[in-house]
């Protein structure tokens, strides 16, 4: 199997430390406001390349961390306590906030068929283990103190810089940029570890006791402790999105490498953005998309996986309805296709053996899939093999199999499959609305409902319902 590894920027040969058994720290949300579709374009390709490794053969030992301590808005130490303005806007307790937000994550997760980490750890149920970590630093003379927070000294870390293959003067015009900076931190790259309940943050809601009075961990450190005191001083995979890479994960890297000397991740995995209409989402813009959103427009949340699946985790992936209902499109055709060839399951001893034709289909899909995660790539050979003139409980064995690792639900029979025929009609009705010609479209309406089935119009075309 090979990975992009950020660190080196080459497509290496996967080789865990302890095969069979793989690490695999991933990082989590902030739960200071809704998971949307950017966050879980994330997740799922993390879920993908988990069970990518399963598929395999690999063990793999997955945690994920949930921030439910409040950081602040700037990745860099500047800005307010996101959970604070969350709460302030919400009139709620930042408790409140905390839990709403994670039961959110939470029930999204499940909706798009994400298998759960083996340990989803809270950063407040792990204060204890970053003060330990903290003071690990203190000891090893990498940090120093001022009224306002401990900081990582950067200068004392030859490496720092090297994940995101910045140049450390480059950092430091980036960091300048800061709207609040401590006057007495060194060096605008030093990061907040542990930041003290006075000055501004006096008034600070989520607070604990520690050896420098009444303070808050600084967001990096609880990913190192978390990571470290599940998976050990290395491990072999960590992952999160691309706008990780210059503070969060460097960070990460010289407070871990820093208390154990050792090197803290083999492989990086990062998954590039996902905007809305070319363009970042936000709510001032209304291009904020949970998964809810989706499913109250009439589509099933795994189309959503789908469309992630037809575009590689490397490239940017511009989401449009039109693509979204290209995707329930392509989801259904594949149901489709399980229920047509569920009847042929019964392998007979007819078909015992493969015909080479076969067993090149299936080759063809798993290197793909073992090759950094070609899931586009897979996608198109799995079409030209239920095409193909192979036999179909073969079909049916390579169709599962993908169902198996793309997390597709293609098995999920009880969802109501749309027939091809139903969606040829309600595609001529579109064409006759199209070209304002109602009465035809009228009429197609009617046969479609005969057949039992709703068709709704969207600004993407249409959506079909039992
Ligand atoms: P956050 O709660 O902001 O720390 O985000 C949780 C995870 O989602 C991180 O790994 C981010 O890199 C990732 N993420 C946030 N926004 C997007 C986006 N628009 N597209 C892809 N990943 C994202
Ligand atoms: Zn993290």
């Amino acid at each position: 199997m090979k990975l992009f590894n950020t660190l080196t920027r080459k497509t290496e040969q996967f080789l865990p430390l302890n095969p069979p058994k793989v690490t695999f720290y991933s990082c989590g949300p902030t739960v200071y406001d809704y998971t949307h579709i950017g966050h879980l374009r994330t997740f799922v390709n993390n879920d993908l390349l988990k069970r990518t490794l399963e598929y395999a053969g690999f063990d793999v030992h997955h945690v994920m961390n949930i921030t439910d301590v409040g950081h602040l808005t700037g990745d860099d130490d500047s800005g307010v306590d996101k959970l604070e303005k969350g709460a302030k806007k919400q009139n709620k307790s930042v408790w409140d906030i905390v839990q709403f937000f994670t039961e959110q994550f939470i029930q999204s997760i499940k909706r798009l068929n994400i298998v759960p980490p083996k340990e989803l750890c809270k950063a407040t149920d792990h204060i204890t283990d970053m003060i330990e970590l903290i003071q690990k630093l203190e000891k090893r003379g990498v940090t120093y103190q001022t009224d306002e927070a401990i900081y990582f000294d950067t200068s004392k870390f030859l490496n720092y810089g090297n994940l995101s293959h910045q140049k450390i003067d480059e950092k430091i015009v980036q960091a300048r940029k800061e709207v609040y900076s401590d006057p007495n931190k060194r060096n605008p790259v030093d990061f907040a570890l542990w930041f003290k309940c006075i000055g501004r943050f006096k008034k600070h809601v989520m607070r604990w006791k520690s050896p420098w009075g009444d303070g808050f961990p600084g967001w990096h450190i609880e990913c190192s402790a978390m990571s470290m005191k599940y998976l050990g001083d290395t491990i072999d995979i960590h992952a999160g999105g691309i706008d990780h890479i210059p503070i969060h994960h460097e960070n990460e890297i010289a407070q871990s490498e820093g208390a154990t000397e050792k090197p803290f991740v083999k492989y990086w995995f990062h998954s590039a953005f996902l905007l809305v209409d070319n363009e970042k989402m936000s709510k001032s813009k209304n291009n904020f998309y949970t998964i809810d959103d989706l499913k109250n427009k009439g589509y099933d949340p795994i189309s959503l996986r789908y469309l992630f699946l037809m575009t590689h985790y490397q490239k940017p992936l511009n989401f449009t309805w039109e693509a979204l209902t290209a995707a329930q499109n392509g989801l259904n055709t594949l149901r489709q296709w399980a229920i047509s060839l569920r009847d042929s399951s019964t392998r007979s001893n007819l078909y015992l053996e493969k015909l080479e034709k076969t067993v090149n289909y299936q080759k063809q899909i798993s290197d793909a899939i073992f090759d950094n995660s070609q899931f586009p790539q897979a996608l198109a050979v799995l079409y030209e093999m239920l095409k193909s003139n192979i036999p179909p409980v073969d079909k049916w064995d390579i169709l599962m199999d993908f169902n198996h690792v793309s997390g597709l639900k293609l098995d999920d029979f009880h969802k109501v499959i749309i027939p091809q025929s139903v969606t040829l009609i309600a595609e001529k009705r579109n064409q006759a609305r199209k070209r304002g010609d109602f009465d035809t479209a009228d009429k197609l309406r009617d046969e479609i409902s005969k057949l039992g089935f709703t068709v709704e119009d969207v600004t993407s075309g249409f959506i079909l319902k039992k």
